[in-house]
């Protein structure tokens, strides 16, 4: 499947907000945004003028799309999904993003980003109700148990981040077993519970025009 190869923290320098691309980079000293908080580019440290209406809903997709790390046509495809489905379309759409199976694999904290997760998903590292799923798109539904496949409960990449892991922090939601290394998907998660700094409004006034 397609998908951005470019550098990664330029994306974040871009929408001047940490997207949590990177693992523990992003949480230490040397995630650039510490330092630079301007645009990349040669243009970016230029006065910046007063963005449109269309301006602000395409930034605000754009990082939703980018925190995903997604293509424009398939974040297009969740968002139809979404507008198919009842219930409020922006919720829909972060519900969907956030069953995504490298998602989870990411929340439940066997990979430092999505982008480790994904990798590690299409690697054949996970189980999926004791089937394997190489998939990284696959949608969860709730009662779905995801588990390390026992050939790689000694990868050195899923314990260090799993040490990472602070006890009290999981999302309610979501139900770790760290000593079997598995996971599960407790219920669809509500708005309020999932931790992202987005107006999804935003996302759907852009795609309703
Ligand atoms: Fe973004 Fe992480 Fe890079 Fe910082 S280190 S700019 S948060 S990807």
């Amino acid at each position: 499947m397609a998908r951005y190869i470019g550098p990664v923290c330029k994306l974040c320098r871009r929408e001047e907000q940490k997207l949590f691309l990177k693992g523990s980079k992003c949480t230490s000293p040397k995630c650039p945004l510490e330092k630079k908080s301007y645009p990349p580019g040669q243009h970016g440290t230029r006065r910046r003028f007063k963005q449109s209406e269309y301006g602000i809903q395409l930034r605000e997709k754009q990082k939703v799309r980018r925190m995903y790390g997604l293509l424009e046509t398939q974040f297009r495809n969740y968002f139809e999904k979404a507008e198919r489905q009842k219930g409020i379309t922006s919720e829909n759409l972060l519900q969907l993003l956030e069953r995504r199976l490298d998602n989870i694999v990411y929340r439940l904290g066997f990979a430092p980003s999505r982008r480790t997760a994904r990798q590690l998903v299409s690697h054949r590292h996970f189980l999926v109700n004791d089937k394997r799923v190489n998939i990284p798109s696959y949608i969860l539904m709730p009662g779905d148990v995801v588990r390390v496949k026992d050939k790689s409960k000694k990868l050195e990449l899923i314990h260090n981040s799993m040490k990472k892991i602070r006890e009290g922090k999981l999302l309610s939601w979501l139900d770790l077993d760290k000593a079997g290394m598995q996971g599960t998907l407790l219920s669809n998660p509500s708005r309020a519970d999932i931790p992202l700094e987005v107006n999804e409004s935003l996302i759907v006034e852009l795609y309703s025009k």
